[in-house]
């Protein structure tokens, strides 16, 4: 028997908050293993707490609380009345960052946008440049996908990140390409929002098209010049839907392109 096993055997482990600590810790390190290792992949449901509880040796409370910092790092979801799943990749880490900005006023998510628009541009070019024929495909693919998607009139969400996500990816910088993932992934629920207009739609299906082009062409001033017009349209979208919420429309249409963010008083 483990000590973890003989501690909740002898029903000492509840009064000693300092084990209780480290069994969490113990076992959060056990599952997430499980995670970084593959045994338990995107999507897939992990086993129930009762098998954990068995498996690693520690009470209900001690899991729970393991289970619950692997939330919050977005490795696990948990959804009542189903279980527990794990999340896809591009979502680990995002969620303390996303939560912290869940009530984000004008002046963060403006900052948000604009660096996503400047990360973005350098890695459109950089595509441009190191795009792989198959990585080319990858980006065409998203471009189709978005395509049928609209005619079929569904949501294009997924294919508009993976748009963006195919990009990254062609700019072979991993630390940019992953700064921007968490930039989309923090303004995931406004870009969400944007894309429920069909005229939006439509139009990011273009700005999407003539990047694609330029990539393929291997033209990496164009490149970067539409996908920082592509992304500033974005913004400026987006901070109409929120205006009406929060914050006056007076920078409404202003290019934000290259300028430091605003020092003086929030919008
Ligand atoms: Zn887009």
């Amino acid at each position: 028997m483990s000590a973890a096993a003989y501690l909740i055997g002898m029903n000492l482990f509840p009064t000693s908050p300092l084990e209780r600590t480290t069994l969490s810790a113990a076992a959060f390190e056990r599952l997430i293993s499980n995670i970084v290792q593959g045994k338990w992949k995107a999507g897939e449901q992990i086993p129930t707490e009762r098998v954990l509880c068995q498996q690693l040796g520690i009470a209900r409370n001690s899991l729970r609380e393991a289970l619950k910092a692997m939330e919050l790092l977005g490795m696990v979801d948990s959804r009542v009345g189903e279980g527990t799943f794990v999340c896809p990749r591009s979502e680990f880490l995002s969620r303390p960052l996303l939560w912290a900005f869940t009530g984000a006023n004008q002046h963060e998510l403006k900052n948000l946008l604009e660096a996503r628009a400047m990360i973005e541009a350098d890695l459109a070019s950089m595509a441009a440049s190191r795009a792989t024929v198959p990585e080319l495909r990858v980006i065409k693919g998203a471009v189709s996908l978005m395509e049928r998607q609209i005619a079929a009139g569904e949501p294009v969400l997924e294919s508009d990140l993976a748009f963006h996500q195919a990009v990254g990816e062609a700019a072979h910088n991993e630390v940019l390409a992953n700064s921007a993932l968490l930039l989309r992934n923090m303004l995931k629920y406004w870009i969400h929002l944007k894309l429920m207009a069909p005229h939006i739609c439509v139009h990011a299906l273009e700005r999407h098209t003539e990047i694609y082009e330029a990539i393929r062409k291997r033209d990496v001033h164009v490149a970067r010049e539409l996908m920082q017009e592509h992304l500033d349209e974005t913004a400026v979208q987006i901070t109409q839907l929120t205006s009406g919420r929060s914050a006056s429309p007076k920078n409404h249409g202003k290019k934000t392109a290259r300028k430091r963010p605003p020092r003086s008083k929030p919008a």
